[in-house]
């Protein structure tokens, strides 16, 4: 076992192989967890004040819940197992949620095979070819050969021109943007995939579930798991640079701050990744900064009441200003927010979107607006509170052979590894696929014992 005395005294644990995780997400917390447990000595640096990330919790109006919209499914193994090592998963409500479509000015059911049918913007044969799509993709096990394949060409090959033009290509747009035309059929297959994951047993039976209190409970209990078990939590502590320093590596904050540890884990998302560990050979920079990363707008609503009943209305209408509306009232109890609803309004962008930049006052007057031609019972003075969270690196889109440009787990800086959402392959972006990362991580730590720089 290497120690290393720290360069200011902080972070350094008598007789235990000291480990630095850089991002506090649902990624860097259970890592943490996991090494703890086998007796690393753990820091872990959060340069927001609450640990959680993406999954982390805010205060909208007078309700806290997540601050992007979670659901869990019957089906994630892996998250499951965390919460049941917390105490949690008993605790889980499950049910079934109803989903929309919103085209032609009008909102349609789609929850089973009937509303299917009586689906307008489609003729039979054209729904049977979409039906088939469906079904074909969710049987797909490998998502390696799809890679290679544009999503445009195999969904038109698949489904056929019309409903490509008709409600593949809008979806695309919804979560893509223009940049769809660069995404592999394996984007489209996962989200297929997931959507899929726990309705096996027929259209409308699938199982979605959160735990009450949301994800504020699941990250206030695996934090205190975490100061239990020794680890040395650090939010609003943001890292400048991790670099080698003899037989560790470095961690400086941002104020100048150096701290030294037998190794480092960087979670971060790939191109923050990048700017973060500056020593990066070129190729390992490329193959983080080659990432096509979404970004999101993400506006959470209080209201009176829900909007309707679907959980997810997507969109096929041009000219909407956010991607689908997600009524989070449709999977958790009211009783939750003081019987209000929660509503949350996405809109993904490119990282350099300008939509990043416009003011809450003009994007809440865009969303109100369109959610009040939507919905005609609907009026803003419905709306008790609206916060807009803003995040540019959320998810790496999958483009034309994307699993063959992946960055790597252990670095050639020494002691320096990274883990992160670009490293999930066969998957969508979701707290179970990010979890699955840990003992990929773990095995990576395992095969690099230290080194010293040369
Ligand atoms: C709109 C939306 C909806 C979603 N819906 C679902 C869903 O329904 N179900 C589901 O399972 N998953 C969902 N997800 C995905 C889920 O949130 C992610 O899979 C998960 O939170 C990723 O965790 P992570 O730790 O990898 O990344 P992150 O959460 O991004 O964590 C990285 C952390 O690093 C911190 N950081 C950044 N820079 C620095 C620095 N320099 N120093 C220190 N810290 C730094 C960040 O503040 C952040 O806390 C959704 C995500 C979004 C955005």
């Amino acid at each position: 076992m290497l120690k290393l005395a720290p360069a200011d005294g902080t972070g350094m644990h008598d007789g235990a192989r000291s480990t630095a995780i850089v991002g506090g997400g649902m990624l860097g917390l259970t890592l943490a967890l996991r090494l703890a447990q086998r007796g690393d000595a753990v820091t872990l640096f959060e340069a927001a004040p609450t640990f959680g990330g993406l999954a982390a919790p805010w205060t909208v109006g007078d309700i806290i819940w997540d601050r992007h919209y979670h659901v869990t499914l019957f089906s994630d193994a892996h998250l499951r197992a965390l919460l049941g090592e917390l105490g949690l998963d008993e605790e889980m409500r499950w049910g079934t949620v109803g989903t929309g479509f919103y085209s032609g000015g009008r909102l349609h059911p789609m929850n089973n095979a009937l509303d299917f049918l009586r689906f307008p913007p489609l003729g039979l044969i054209d729904k049977l070819r979409l039906g088939l799509t469906i079904v074909r993709a969710s049987r797909i096990r490998e998502s390696l050969p799809l890679e290679d394949v544009p999503v445009e060409r195999w969904l038109c090959a698949q489904s056929g021109r019309k409903t490509f033009e008709k409600i593949w290509r809008p979806l695309l747009l919804a979560k893509l943007g223009e940049r769809y035309t660069e995404a592999s059929a394996a984007f489209i297959w996962a989200i297929i995939v997931r959507l899929y994951a726990a309705r096996r047993a027929g259209l409308g039976s699938e199982r979605f579930g959160y735990l009450p209190g949301g994800y504020a409970r699941t990250i206030a209990t695996l934090e205190a798991k975490l100061e239990r078990l020794g680890v040395e939590l650090r939010p609003a502590t943001r890292v400048s640079a991790v670099t080698h320093a003899g037989s560790g590596a470095l961690v400086t904050l941002e104020g100048g701050e150096r701290l030294a540890f037998d190794r480092a884990v960087v979670t971060l998302a790939a191109p923050l990744a990048a700017r973060v560990v500056p020593d990066l050979s070129s190729d390992e920079r490329e193959r983080l900064t080659s990432k096509l990363y979404g970004g999101i707008v993400c506006a959470s609503l209080v209201l009176d009441e829900p909007l309707g009943p679907y959980y997810v209305t997507n969109l096929t209408d041009e000219g909407l200003p956010f991607s689908a509306v997600i009524d989070m009232s449709s999977v958790v109890d009211r009783s939750e927010w003081n019987g209000k609803a929660l509503v949350y309004l996405p809109k993904y962008v490119k990282p350099t979107d300008p939509l990043f930049d416009e003011s809450d006052e003009r994007i809440e007057e865009a969303f109100v607006g369109a959610l009040e031609r939507m919905y005609p019972h609907f009026s803003r003075d419905r709306v008790r509170a609206f916060r807009i969270s803003r995040v540019r690196e959320v998810f790496p889109i999958a483009t034309l052979g994307y699993s063959r440009g992946l960055p790597p787990i252990a670095t050639s800086v020494p002691n320096v590894f990274l883990l992160n959402s670009a490293h999930i392959v066969n998957g969508t972006l979701n707290v179970n696929e990010t979890l699955a990362l840990v003992p990929r991580g773990l095995e990576a730590l395992d095969a690099h014992v230290p080194a010293a720089v040369q």
